[in-house]
């Protein structure tokens, strides 16, 4: 089997900046982006010689004044959004909870947050035999990968960005949910080359497809994760947002709360949205996320994505369904959102 590319290849901080420094051009399809904040000065070329005359020896010169470096601000690249997105659905393929694919799949999840310099924990899952879409499936057990930035503390203000990494059994889950996990990933190379001032912790959720009919049957792993969280970490968590299917070409972004306890995070998203001029919808009773599960803990949570297709939670979910441009979009918001804490 060929290494899955982008997980491996892609994870490196100096390469993901490097990326996206080659890939600043706008794509065609997309709207203008502001101005670069990368200073495109030349460095000072060192005076030429005035011609054949001045070869009188000179005194000598001062070292060449160091050119002052700052780092540029982190770009958003759809890019490897994209990359990302094939290595899970293509070359990894479905994802089933408590599958070798999805361990695979959790095992670069984990290596890729460790290498950006994250604390990287995980949490097994243990889920019930049932039917997941059609498809009888088995108990066993799976897989919550949380990153969180070096002295963390969980009790301390923060917000959670989360992404489901399972599939159904018969889905290769590109738009779900690839999409949303390789949006997670860009956000935390850039969270952590650029800290917003509220810690950001970031989770890969094991167990979110359904494996029966009603509520408790589904969610597994965000769950068992809020289940497990003390009062105090609880009271801790400002805000949750859960990138689920965020990728299908649409007129606007889905911002999508499950409860009126969610709205106010929602008019935030959609406010730091219209800053960077990118079209967004409201919603309100989605429930059918990892969000839900803080949400009936009364932490305010929301979903970003939602748009329907034919492909979804069948073969047909393949790469080709996930439109660029809407991934810059949400990788966008998400960002001047983060950035607005
Ligand atoms: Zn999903």
């Amino acid at each position: 089997m060929t290494a899955p590319r982008a997980l491996l290849a892609g994870g490196g901080l100096a390469l993901g900046l490097l990326l996206g420094a080659c890939t600043a051009s706008t794509p065609a399809d997309a709207p203008p982006t502001p101005t670069e904040s990368v200073s495109a000065t030349d460095p000072p070329s060192p005076a030429a010689p005035s011609g054949p005359a001045s070869r009188t020896p000179q005194p000598p010169t001062t070292s060449p004044t160091p050119i002052p470096t700052r780092n540029p601000a982190p770009e958003f690249d759809a890019r490897d959004a994209l990359a990302d997105i094939e290595t899970l659905a293509d070359d990894i393929g479905p994802r089933e909870a408590t599958s070798k694919n999805f361990a695979e799949a959790a095992d670069l999840v984990e290596k890729r947050l460790e290498k950006l310099g994250y604390d990287v924990t995980t949490e097994k899952v243990t889920v019930p035999a049932g039917n997941s879409w059609g498809t009888p499936v088995r108990s066993g057990t799976s897989r919550n990968v949380i990153a969180d930035p070096v002295k963390f503390d969980d009790e301390k203000p923060h917000v959670v960005v989360v992404a489901h990494l399972d599939t159904v059994p018969v889905a290769p889950g590109a738009e779900d949910n690839a999409s949303g996990v390789s949006v997670l990933l860009e956000l935390a190379r850039m969270t952590a080359a650029a800290p917003p001032d509220l810690p950001v912790r970031f989770i890969a959720f094991g167990a979110e497809e359904p494996r029966g009919a009603g509520d408790a049957l589904h969610h597994f792993g965000s769950q068992q994760h809020v289940d497990d969280l003390s009062k105090a970490e609880r009271r801790a968590i400002r805000a949750v947002v859960a990138l689920d299917r965020v990728g299908v070409r649409a007129s606007s972004v889905p911002v999508c709360s499950a409860r009126a306890s969610g709205n106010d995070l929602r008019g935030d998203v959609r406010a730091a949205a219209r800053k960077v001029d990118v079209p967004t919808r409201s919603c309100g009773g989605n429930t059918t996320s990892g969000h839900w599960s803080y949400v009936k803990a009364g932490v305010p949570g929301i979903r970003l994505g939602s748009v329907p297709y034919a492909g979804y939670h069948s073969p047909g979910d393949t790469p080709d369904v996930v439109d660029r441009r809407q991934i810059d979009r949400v990788g966008t918001v998400m960002w001047a959102w983060l950035q607005s804490l």
